[in-house]
């Protein structure tokens, strides 16, 4: 999983794993709300 991270929106929780956030959330349709998050945090808020 090289270079690959785990990225959560700031506005509905949606957890996304890749090289980056996505552009706009397929959630909540916000644009430019995915942050940095550890996969720790990740499993967490998935309920792994
Ligand atoms: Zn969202």
């Amino acid at each position: 999983m090289a270079g690959k991270k785990f990225w959560r929106c700031t506005v509905c929780g949606d957890i996304h794993f890749g090289m980056a956030g996505p552009e706009i959330c397929p959630t909540c349709k916000q644009k430019n709300v995915y942050i940095e998050c550890d996969a720790a945090e990740a499993k967490k808020v998935m309920g792994l």
